[in-house]
């Protein structure tokens, strides 16, 4: 049979979500490469989806329903059918239902590959009508959520292809090398045109050519430099006091706060020099159009949230938005303007809440009712939840009923009761939002299903069917959930499900193609103002928490490599993990390169090797996010030194609040 070429559409959690052209040799993927039909991510993809044979064709790929016949954790499992998993999956959750309560029944998902089917349809049909307990999915991106929902409402941020009107680009905890590529080709165009590029970031991830400012903010406190900048712009007389007044609500709050902020002050916090707080401050004001990227680095510890507020309201404090190139960029994911009752029928729910940044707690301590039943999709929580030595004790626990629903068989995987194979998005029909740019993608198969597996939207209708529930969500298919989540989409105009069908990519229609904020889109709040102190914030808006430790002098971080996408492809692309350290803290501990230590605190350690590296500031080590436990010398990952505290402003998982000693073995 001739190689074939068929289009796909990558819906991994990453902001770009590239358009595909998949290579099919005897029905058999061989690799992917970028399309042409999305113009913001033509050209290349990433090497890890360009790979995605090896995940789909893995020796872990998971082809029939399992059960578990070894001890828990154990890996020794038998194949069953779909009928006899479905039949005990129902009637372990309805004895549990009978006895504990719906609520000891808890769903545990996050973004694996999230397409608008993969979640939010017949799953939450399904839990809700068992009255199971609802999870706050605070693993990543819940404080930044919060707070650019509440100070911008849902406003479309600066398009990628506008960073090269931006004549300074300021990039605050994100890696676009890493996990948002398509932006870099901009900057780099940017650059070349004249436009100053400043790096906010304990790690340097770029090269000396490649940026004009790099600051190197000790985790945790960036907060304190950006209350310092705005100080210093009220100082200079260099607030656009015209756009304050006429655009936000709040600055009063912001601008008394930051008054407790002296560049010397936040210099001394953040661990870097004032002149270049200073110099950042003076550039950004300085230089029209301006843009900020703002990453989800930032947000991953206690005062993450208010971080967020006091960066994201620097743009309104400046009056940058108004011109192409100008403003700022955080997720596009809600400019959709989603109507979720449209998405599915699901009866409403008030069960309690459980943050999914907890999990190990969750399943540990004493709960009413505790959790005795646990479904997990979408998601490998003992590679990616915090505290996870209590997070594999909860998995252990011999009393609670488990499901994982994957693609590979997962650290996770490992330790289920019952074990249902998922699709790849190569197997399966999916509509993917981008919350980078400002496409919607429809994805058709390129293969058919491996094995037995099947896509989320109709597992969970088996089960309600299984159940005996007559409701109509358990009795669509998946073409009527691909039609229901085209017409909840709210503003992409004359949008279809045929036409989107037909043309497989939809685009936003704003005037000139690209948003301009404040011209073009505008903040989605009760009065359309920018909100810059919002109530999200709580009791002491913009508020900075110290956090350190006599025992555990470092502080570890884990940021997203070129790897993996959260855990996803661990089981064959993260080999080994290493730990990277400043040298002047691998000398005074008489460490060098390729030396096996130990990383550890009062949650675990993590035997591994270690790389010097001067990209990374002194007093923070880093670990990459998301590896497996074999990657590891001894089984635990940098989740397993990640406390399960959680930040006051939306819940969110504290990662970087980890504070940790290494020693030579
Ligand atoms: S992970 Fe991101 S960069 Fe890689 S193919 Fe998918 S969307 Fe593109």
């Amino acid at each position: 049979m001739p190689t074939q070429t068929l289009p796909s559409v990558c819906p991994m959690d990453c902001p770009d979500t590239c358009s595909l052209d998949v290579e099919v040799v005897d029905g058999r993927v061989t690799k992917l490469h970028a399309s042409n039909l999305n113009p913001v991510t033509q050209g290349f993809i990433c090497a890890k989806v360009g790979d995605y044979a090896k995940h789909v064709y893995s020796d872990e790929r998971l082809l029939y329903p399992l059960r578990r016949v070894g001890k828990k954790g154990s890996g020794k499992f038998a194949r069953i059918s779909w009928d006899e998993a479905v039949r005990e999956i129902c009637t372990q959750f309805t004895a549990i239902k009978a006895q504990w309560g719906g609520e000891a029944i808890l769903p545990f998902n996050y973004g694996g590959s999230n397409g608008m089917l993969g979640q939010g349809t017949s799953d939450t049909a399904f839990f809700n009508k068992l009255g199971a307990s609802q999870l706050a999915h605070t693993v990543c991106a819940a404080p930044t959520t919060a707070v650019a929902r509440a100070m911008y409402g849902r406003m479309p941020g600066v398009a990628f292809q506008d960073y090269v009107h931006a004549r300074f680009i300021l990039i605050w905890g994100a890696n676009p090398k890493a996990s948002n590529i398509h932006l870099v080709p901009y900057l780099k165009q940017a650059k070349a045109a004249g436009a100053k590029i400043a790096i906010v970031d304990p790690r340097l991830n770029f090269s000396k050519n490649e940026f004009d400012l790099h600051l190197p903010v000790y985790p945790g406190a960036d907060v304190a430099v950006a209350l310092a900048m705005i100080n210093y712009w009220r100082e200079h007389n260099l607030l656009n006091r015209e756009f304050i007044a006429q655009h936000t609500v709040g600055a009063e709050i912001l601008l008394q706060k930051a008054e407790e902020y002296s560049l010397e002050k936040a210099a001394r916090l953040a661990r870097v020099e004032a002149a270049t707080i200073e110099k950042l401050a003076q550039m950004y004001a300085e230089t029209e159009p301006a843009v900020l990227r703002c990453g989800w680095g930032l947000e991953r510890n206690r005062n993450g949230g208010q971080a967020v507020a006091a960066i994201l309201a620097m743009p309104a404090l400046l009056g940058k938005f108004g011109k192409r190139g100008g403003g700022y960029t955080m997720s596009n994911g809600s400019a959709y303007r989603v109507d979720e009752n449209k998405r599915v029928e699901a009866v409403p729910t008030q069960t309690r809440e459980l943050n999914m940044s907890q999990l190990g707690k969750i399943l540990l301590e004493e709960n009413a009712p505790p959790v005795k039943g646990i479904f997990v999709y979408n998601c490998n929580p003992i590679a990616t939840m915090p505290n996870q030595n209590t997070v594999i004790q909860g998995f252990q626990r011999e009393d609670l009923f488990t499901v994982v629903f994957e693609q590979v068989m997962t650290d996770t995987a490992v330790f289920a009761d019952i074990v249902l194979p998922a699709v790849t998005f190569l197997e399966q029909k999916e509509i993917k939002k981008a919350y980078g740019s400002f496409a919607l993608q429809y994805l058709e198969p390129v293969i058919a299903p491996l094995g037995e597996a099947k896509p989320n939207e109709e597992v969970f209708a088996l089960l309600g069917r299984a159940m005996g529930w007559e409701d109509r969500a358990f009795h669509e298919d998946t073409e009527a959930y691909l039609r229901r989540a085209v017409a909840s989409v709210g503003n992409i105009k004359n949008l279809n499900f045929e036409k989107l069908q037909k043309e497989k990519i939809a685009f936003f229609d704003f005037p000139g193609e690209t948003p301009i904020q404040f011209v073009t889109s505008f903040p989605w709040t009760s009065d359309g103002k920018a909100h810059l102190s919002p109530s999200a914030l709580g009791e002491n808006p913009f508020g900075y928490l110290e956090n350190a430790s006599d025992d555990f002098p470092l502080t570890l971080i884990s940021p997203a490599t070129g790897k993996l996408i959260s855990s996803s492809f661990g089981e064959f692309n993260l080999p080994e993990l290493f730990l990277t350290m400043h040298s002047a803290d691998a000398r005074s501990r008489t460490i060098k390169s390729g030396d096996t230590v130990r990383v550890f605190n009062q949650y675990g350690e993590v035997r591994c090797r270690v790389k010097v590296s001067d990209s990374i500031c002194p007093g923070v080590v880093s670990m990459p996010k998301g590896a497996w436990r074999k990657a590891s010398q001894n089984g635990q990952t940098a989740t397993a030194l990640a406390p399960d505290t959680v930040s006051f402003v939306g819940g969110g998982a504290c990662f970087n609040d980890a504070r940790v000693e290494v020693v030579r073995v």
